[in-house]
């Protein structure tokens, strides 16, 4: 069988870390590191690249651009991509990659690990062998791999700090499981689309997301504003509520709204759909003009709104870039 070429980019993380006085620590040499995994080396033609060497704490919107130029810059050479990163921010690089990367033809497939890979309980061996797995699919789109399952990029969390089972699909099924029959590729839920690939890295910084909290000052929308902020997510309660009695959110929410600023609402619940439209404090807000981001995962709503902050700073636009489904994020 002929062996399929992927493309390994490494960005840092535990995976790649070793112990040094000041904790764990990336470092470079990807290679030095999956050449001793069996399975991946003697299946597949790997080339290998250390883009980045970081704790994903670092990596930012900066790092994101770097990336998704990496993978626009070799896609059409490979049939697959793996990219290594840390844990703790991968959701957020899984999600504005979907957005960046629309389309992508081939499988790009991020991955991590909770142990460095020189320890000897170390998941990584296996979540690199699930990654390679899938970056051979010939299933185009961006995906995250961990613990046997294969997440939509924009649809995955991370919900545990040390437990291998780190990342969970959120409101979609996973894409693909991995156990004694092998990688099983549920097609029907991967998204598809007849558009054709395009890079788009422009972004805006400038989104705060906020998580409500009862009797949270208003005032600190003013505040946001005076720090330059061009777009704001709320973590509101349960299917939908902003408190309006004494703290008046609602006609903050309009000032907002008057003002140009996007105002993306969703709800602090992790599983389900938020439905603004169901109880008065929520359906008030609706009448002011903000976003609602129903089904999607909180890492989503950020990176979609600074994304679409980097397309157009016109509301109206933003809004109907909410109402589009563009990699899975939403189910309208
Ligand atoms: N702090 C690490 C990182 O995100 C955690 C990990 O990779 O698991 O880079």
């Amino acid at each position: 069988m002929l062996k399929k070429n992927i493309l390994i980019l490494a960005t840092g993380g535990t995976i790649a870390s070793s112990t040094s006085e000041e904790g764990l620590v990336p470092s470079f040499g990807i290679m030095n590191l999956v050449q001793y995994v069996t399975g991946i080396t003697e299946n597949y033609h790997i080339t290998a690249k250390d883009i980045l060497c970081l704790d994903s704490s670092n990596i930012q919107p900066e790092e994101w651009i770097i990336i998704a130029n990496s993978i626009n810059e070799y896609y059409q050479d490979y049939d697959g991509i793996v990219i290594t990163h840390g844990t703790d921010t991968m959701a957020y690089t899984a999600s504005i990659l979907s957005f960046m990367l629309q389309n992508i033809p081939i499988p790009v497939v991020i991955t991590g690990s909770q142990l460095p890979m020189s320890n000897p309980f170390t998941d990584a061996t296996e979540n690199l062998r699930c990654a390679f797995a899938m970056a051979a699919s010939n299933v185009p789109g961006i995906f995250l791999a961990f613990n046997r399952k294969i997440i939509l990029g924009c649809r995955a969390v991370k919900i545990r700090t040390t437990g291998f089972d780190a990342f969970e699909s959120v409101n979609y099924p996973y894409i693909a499981t991995i156990d004694s029959n092998g990688l099983t590729i549920q097609h029907s839920i991967v998204p598809k689309s007849s558009l054709p690939f395009e890079l788009n890295t422009l972004i805006s910084t400038d989104v705060f997301l906020i998580k409500l909290t009862p009797g949270l000052n208003p005032q600190i929308f003013d505040k946001l504003l005076e720090l330059n902020y061009k777009g704001i997510v709320i973590e509101a309660f349960g299917t939908g509520g902003l408190h309006f009695i004494r703290r008046d959110l609602i006609s903050q929410m309009e000032r907002l709204s008057e003002q140009g600023i996007p105002v993306v609402v969703s709800s602090q619940c992790l599983y389900e759909r938020s439905d603004f439209s169901i109880y008065q404090t929520g359906k008030k807000i609706l009448e002011k003009g903000v976003i609602q981001t129903f089904d999607m995962t909180t890492e989503s709503a950020v990176t979609k709104l600074m994304w679409a902050l980097g397309q157009t700073t016109d509301l109206t636009e933003i809004k109907k870039i909410f109402a589009t489904n563009y990699a899975g994020e939403i189910t309208l």
